[in-house]
């Protein structure tokens, strides 16, 4: 059945929305004191990243009264995080229900949205959500709530002016901008990049592209291709060379069998968003080490999008040992003998290697990861992946290596997936990122006024508007005392 979208239906929504909004006193009041540096105006807030953790936090941050917000992203408007980039999933993974960035607000939700402009009808029969609508649907969002989201900027670099932090910006936007609080939320590559696997590096990248590159599949067409991994973003690599005619596609999977069942995403409930932070750290390293060592299966649509094309094969056991360049193409040293290829997709995830991003570089050296003193060897075994993760605050916030080496990192929040050995999944997915953004904001609002507080004690006693005007009441006690002389 084809439906056809409402406008009036949006309108109404966003009529409803700003209804609730008055109705819950939102958003807050601003109520930190403006701040000036050298005759330069700071702001309380700057967010790197605008894909959906940046926006969910800046929503969060104004609807507190932190209004002094400006969030960068270095993707042009629309075209922020994966979803119309690198993405290559023809619907999400996550059920279409889930509440997402809507802060408790029931009309911003994907569910609100979508059935205002389609309705009832077409909501039931929608299966999953189509990736390209999820980020309408984020667009929506962002101008809904006017969040202060400045496009086609990037971040360069940080370093501390006195207790402020400066960040350098080029794009659209250039020169420094100061800021008393920085949350990174920029994305799965959070703090580091690509991992890229040893036997790849210094492989001409004519030959192979990691999975969130720009590939082009055109290019592909009845070329051998290898796809390496067994998750979700290897199939939808391999579907999509596949479906640009691909001559053969081959899954090289370490694994001796395919994960099967998405444990972590199983046990979901509000006790694993709010209690993961507060258990021990043994018992956190105990959750995320046997989620790494399960793996989460690829989606079984992805899967199926790839095994009904009889040219894609399935190698299971297959690590790979070597690549070598020659006139031939790729040959490729596996464990099951010798391949050879013309292109190879490296669908091997993300890093949280610092040292890979340079706009980072002032604060690589200083961060704490689990490897400095958080981890200890009974807690199981040791994941390079989990051992770099940032030790954080409960606020998001990073922590010194050394004591007093570089005091601004207490003011910078991590709010991206490399904060989820510390802090669970709120800071990356979609199930819980509300909360996220919720104890992310919780924390700053403190701070900040925990570091304004000497104004805000001057506000206290400067404050004389006077709720009872002297006329209320009429003082007794000349009455007592002419009754005493009595
Ligand atoms: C292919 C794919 C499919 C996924 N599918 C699902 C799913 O179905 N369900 C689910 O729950 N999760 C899914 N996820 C996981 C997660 O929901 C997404 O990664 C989501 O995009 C995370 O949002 P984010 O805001 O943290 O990061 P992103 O959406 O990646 O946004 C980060 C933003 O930061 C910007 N940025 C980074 N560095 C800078 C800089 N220096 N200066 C300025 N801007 C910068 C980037 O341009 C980017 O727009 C998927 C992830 C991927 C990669």
């Amino acid at each position: 059945m084809k439906h056809t979208p409402t406008p009036a239906g949006l309108a109404a929504l966003e009529a409803q929305l700003a209804q609730d909004l008055e109705f819950l006193e939102l958003p807050a009041k601003p109520w930190v004191p403006k701040r000036m540096h050298d005759g330069v105006p700071v702001r309380d807030v700057v967010v790197i990243g605008a894909g959906m953790c940046g926006l969910a936090a800046t929503a969060k941050l104004v609807l507190t009264g932190i209004t002094n917000v400006v969030a960068y992203d270095a993707a042009p408007a629309g075209f922020e995080g994966p979803w119309v980039t690198f993405a290559r999933m023809q619907t999400l993974r996550s059920p279409k229900t889930l509440n997402g960035p809507s802060l408790g607000l029931p009309q911003l939700t994907f569910r609100a949205w979508f059935t205002a402009q389609w309705g009832i009808e077409a909501w039931r029969s929608l299966d999953k959500i189509p990736r390209g609508q999820w980020m309408d649907y984020l667009v929506w969002y962002r101008k809904v709530l006017a969040l202060p989201v400045r496009n086609s900027v990037c971040m360069t670099g940080v370093a501390p002016v006195d207790d402020l932090i400066a960040i350098d910006v080029e794009g659209a936007e250039t020169g420094r901008v100061l800021t008393r609080r920085l949350v990174l939320a920029t994305g799965r590559s959070g703090l580091g990049g690509f991992a890229v696997p040893d036997f790849l590096k210094g492989i001409d990248r004519a030959h192979w592209a990691h999975s969130a590159d720009d590939i082009d599949f055109d290019a592909l067409k009845g070329k051998r291709v290898a796809v390496i991994g067994a998750g979700a973003s290897s199939m939808d690599n391999a579907a999509t060379a596949l479906e640009a005619g691909a001559g053969s596609v081959d899954m090289l999977i370490r694994r001796k069998e395919m994960p099967r069942i998405n444990k972590l995403t199983g046990i979901g409930s509000q006790g694993v968003v709010h209690g993961i932070y507060h258990l021990p750290d043994a018992w956190k390293w105990k959750f995320f080490d046997y989620t790494a060592a399960t793996q989460t299966p690829p989606p079984r649509s992805s899967t199926l999008r790839v095994s009904r094309h009889p040219n894609a094969r399935f190698f299971l056991d297959c690590g790979i040992v070597a690549v070598k360049e020659d006139a031939g193409g790729l040959l490729v040293e596996t464990t099951q003998g010798p391949m050879r290829y013309d292109f190879m997709i490296a669908a091997t995830g993300f890093s949280n290697d610092f040292s890979d991003r340079p706009e980072f570089a002032a604060l690589a050296p200083h961060i704490r990861t689990w490897s400095d003193g958080r981890y200890t060897p009974d807690m199981g075994p040791p994941r390079t992946g989990m051992l770099e993760a940032p030790d954080l605050g409960p606020a998001f916030e990073f922590r010194e290596r050394v004591p007093g080496s570089c005091p601004m990192l207490a003011h910078i929040h991590c709010f991206n997936d490399a904060a989820m050995l510390t802090h669970g999944k709120v800071s990356g997915d979609i199930p819980a990122v509300s909360a996220g953004a919720d104890r992310l904001v919780r924390g700053i609002a403190a701070s900040l006024f925990a570091e304004d507080v000497e104004t805000h004690f001057a506000n206290l006693i400067a404050y004389d508007t006077p709720e009872l005007l002297g006329d209320e009441w009429v003082d007794s006690t000349p009455l007592l005392h002419k009754e005493a002389a009595l």
